[in-house]
Parts: structure tokens; sequence; C-alpha cells
């Protein structure tokens, strides 16, 4: 395996989306108001504020210089009662064990939103993976690999991609995990490259799921689809699929961003165009075709739909106010904090929320794991049809439930998921 430093590994922004004192706290303070909703028993209350098991591994890597360096890497398991754990391995020097519970608990409730099979789980190694050659990030991936293995497996934990990992990273957890069993294991983790056992569709289906329960809410409040106008923070995977899946569907996208400010065009952006040019390398404050506007005043722009995919709390209750679009399709992970959350729902403020918005990714990490698991593989138009089923019934389940408890989507999401563990937990019943 090469030692350069080629091939990055690709996201370099860094996601904390929970800076707060305690993270794990604030998840639960979520997970509290829809737990009083459901009347849950105190007991269960308790084992889901618990998570399952929490490990704590030493990674001795051999840095290029000849030097041992010392990472730290945690796994959690929040809860299995459903199925395996499932969560993404992130690489971050803001890697916490109270930030990776936080991430383990959300993986709960998102695959129980979309009534996947899985528990929830997470891991992170406290590294700068900037700074690590290739050569050290294929040593450390595969040490925490091996720190954490007996806990692994298609039957117990899951990994996935996260913040700084990518399909590369999948490919050397997967190799160590078969190399320790002695056969290959496709099965182990999710997010492989698709040579190796990975699904077609795997790369389009965050994007592709905000486009369908975007589709849905705007039938919902009584919007036409074709001509909605609609507005995109973020330009990466999640950001520029949603928006080229939406323009397909006959949506205007009025706007898009990157880090570096977005582009505006009243009339609409020529998006195939504006793709081209991204494909081309190119910046997006480089394409001439368009007005130039800052990522604070496109939130506020007016429109239909509007789509954070960049990062978190960037919707807050400075700006919440300001914000004019009907529905907000959350396809990043915790873009609205909990202060603008109530100023959105007082403006009567349409929020699709992230565990279901963004829930699309780990619903075809669950096709390919079936895939992997079955030795048999789905063309791109299967995953594709069977994503949108899943992803239409899951919003479907949780407008139901908003309008029946009368409370916002994102509090029906959390009270769908709870009520699915819940259940399962009493059918199995307390081995206490
Ligand atoms: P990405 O790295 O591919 O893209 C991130 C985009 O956000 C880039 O265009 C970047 O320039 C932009 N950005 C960064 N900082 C910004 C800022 N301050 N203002 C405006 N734009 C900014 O990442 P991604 O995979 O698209 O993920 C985006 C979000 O979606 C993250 O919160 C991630 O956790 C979440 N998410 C991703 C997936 C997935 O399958 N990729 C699944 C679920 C959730």
């Amino acid at each position: 395996m090469s030692h350069t430093t080629s091939h990055r590994i690709i996201r370099r922004e860094k996601d904390t989306f929970l800076g707060t004192e305690n993270p794990f706290e604030e998840m639960m303070a979520r997970f509290e108001v829809a737990a009083e909703h459901l009347n849950l028993e105190t007991g269960l209350f308790k084992v889901l504020r618990h998570p399952e098991k929490q490990m704590i591994v030493a990674c001795p890597v051999l840095r290029d210089s000849g030097d041992v360096e010392v990472f730290t890497g945690y796994r959690v398991i929040h809860n299995s009662s459903r199925g395996p754990g499932k969560g993404g391995i992130r690489f971050d020097l803001n890697v916490t064990l109270d930030e990776v519970k936080a991430l383990a608990a959300w993986m709960t409730w998102k695959c129980a939103v979309v009534n996947v099979p899985f528990g929830g789980s997470k891991g992170g190694v406290v590294c700068d993976p900037f700074a690590m050659s290739n050569g050290e990030l294929e040593r450390l991936t595969r040490r925490y690999t091996s720190g954490i293995i007996e806990y692994l497996g298609p039957d117990k934990d899951v990994p996935a991609p996260d913040v700084n990992t990518n399909e590369r990273v999948m490919a050397w957890v997967m190799d160590t995990y078969s190399m320790h069993h002695r056969h290959t294991v496709t099965a182990c983790v999710t997010g492989k490259p698709v040579e190796m056992g990975g699904s077609l569709g795997r790369r389009e289906a965050t994007g592709r799921g905000c486009m369908f329960v975007t589709r849905e809410a705007l039938l919902r409040i009584g919007r036409p689809v074709s001509g909605a106008r609609v507005v995109v923070q973020g330009f990466g995977n999640v950001g520029s699929i949603s928006a080229e899946l939406m323009a397909r569907e006959g949506m205007t996208i009025l706007a898009v961003s990157d880090k570096e400010g977005g582009l505006f065009n009243p009339k609409g952006l020529d998006l195939p165009d504006v793709l081209a040019h991204v494909a081309k390398k190119q910046p997006l404050k480089a394409y001439t075709n368009a007005e130039r506007i800052t990522n604070d005043e496109l939130l506020a722009l007016e429109c239909d739909v509007l789509v954070p995919a960049a990062l978190e709390n960037v919707i807050t209750e400075d700006n919440a106010d300001q914000i004019k679009a009907a529905i907000i399709c959350e396809g990043a992970n915790g873009p609205t904090t909990a202060g603008a959350d109530e100023i959105l729902q007082q403006k009567g403020i349409f929020v699709i929320p992230d565990i279901l918005a963004n829930a699309g990714g780990v619903t075809v990490s669950y096709f390919e794991w079936v895939q992997d698991r079955g030795g048999y593989f789905w063309d791109e138009e299967t995953v594709n049809s069977r994503l949108e089923k899943i992803m239409v019934t899951s919003f479907r389940e949780v407008a139901e439930r908003s309008e029946a408890h009368k409370v916002s989507m994102r509090i029906a999401a959390y009270i769908v998921a709870i009520d699915r563990v819940a259940k399962v937990h009493r059918l199995r019943g307390m081995y206490a």
C-alpha cells in the first residue's frame, strides 16, 4: 500500500454539531420530550438513556518517521435491540466519548424511523487525518479495527464512513476483519467500493432521500412540486445531489452555496451547467452565470424549500426569525438548534427533521448489508425504487404521528423511533 499523501481522505470540514458541554445530554433532552408523549415506562427510559457498550482503545501506530504514536479510539453501541449496531467511524481531533455516545443514540433513532433492522452505534478516533500519510491512516484504521474486533461483525455492529473517512477506509476495515476471520466478510461494513460489495446508488442515496421527502412535504402542505423554489446550502455529496434530483423533478433551484458563499438566480439556476462547472474542479465562486450571495443571505431567501446540507447549528435563535421558506429539509445532521426549533414552529415552517430527511444514506447501507449477506446484487433501479418506498412510508408515518400528537415533525420522528425500539424491548422482555 502506498505511503504517499495522495488520495486524501475527503472531508475537511470539522463536524462539531453538538459542540455543547455535554452533547449526550443535549440529545437526551429531545428524547425526553418524545418519551413523555409516549408515557414510556421508567425502566425502559433508564435502559434507553444508557448506551449498551462503550469501548476505549489505544491505537499505537508506526509513523513514517519511525516513531510510534498512540491514538485514542472509541466505539459505542447505544442499542442493539432491533438488530446489529449501525453507525459511522469518524477521524477527527474533536472526537470525544460524549460526542460518540450522542451520535450512537442518534443512529438508534434514525434506523428506527425508517424501520431498518439495525440498532445504533458510532465510532471515532482522535486524530488529524490531514496530517497523516495514507500509510499511517491505513495502519491506524487496521489497529483501531483490531482493537474493537470482538464486537464488530455483520450480526453485531456494522460501521460505515463518517466525517473524514470514506470508502477507502471501509475497504481497510473490511480487509482487517476478514483477515482475522480467515475468510472474506463483505457485510461487516457498508459504504464500501462497489467492486468489493458496495451498493449501487449508495453515493446518491442521502440526496435522493431528501428529494423524496421534500416532494412529500410539498404535497402535504398543498404546494405544487413543479416549479417549487428551492435553496440549498452546501454543495457536497448531499447538497449537490439533492439539488440535481430536485431540479429533475421540475423544481426551480434558486440558490446553492459552499463554504465560500453561494450563487443566486431569481429565475432559477441552470443546474446542469453549475454541476458541469463543479465537475471540472472549479469552485462555485468562479461560476459567472449567476449573482453572488453570502451563506447568511441565502438562508433568508424567499422560497418554498430550504435544504441545509452543509453543517450543524446554522439555523439558530439569531436567524430563525428571518427564514422565509415554507419547508426546511434537513440534509445535514443537526442544522437546527433546539432554540430555533421553537421559532420555526411558531412561524408555521414545516421542518423535515434530520433523522428522517437524511436517512436515505443508512437505508441504502441496509440494502448493501442485505446484498452482501445474500450474495446477490441489485440493479440501481431496484435500489432507488426500494429507497423511495421506505422514505415515503416513513415520511407519512411521521406526519401522521405529528398530527395525532399535535407535535412538530421532529418530536414526531422521535416518537415513531422510540415507540419502535420500546416495543421490541417489551416483546423481548428484560433479561435483568
Ligand atoms: P461534503 O463534505 O460532501 O459537503 C459539505 C458541503 O458543505 C461542501 O460543499 C462545503 O463547501 C459546504 N460547507 C462547509 N462549510 C460550510 C459553511 N460554513 N457554509 C456553507 N457551506 C459549507 O459532506 P456531505 O456528505 O454532503 O454531508 C453534509 C452533511 O450531511 C453533514 O452534516 C453530514 O453529517 C450529513 N449527512 C451526510 C450523509 C451522507 O451520506 N453523505 C448522510 C447523512 C447525513
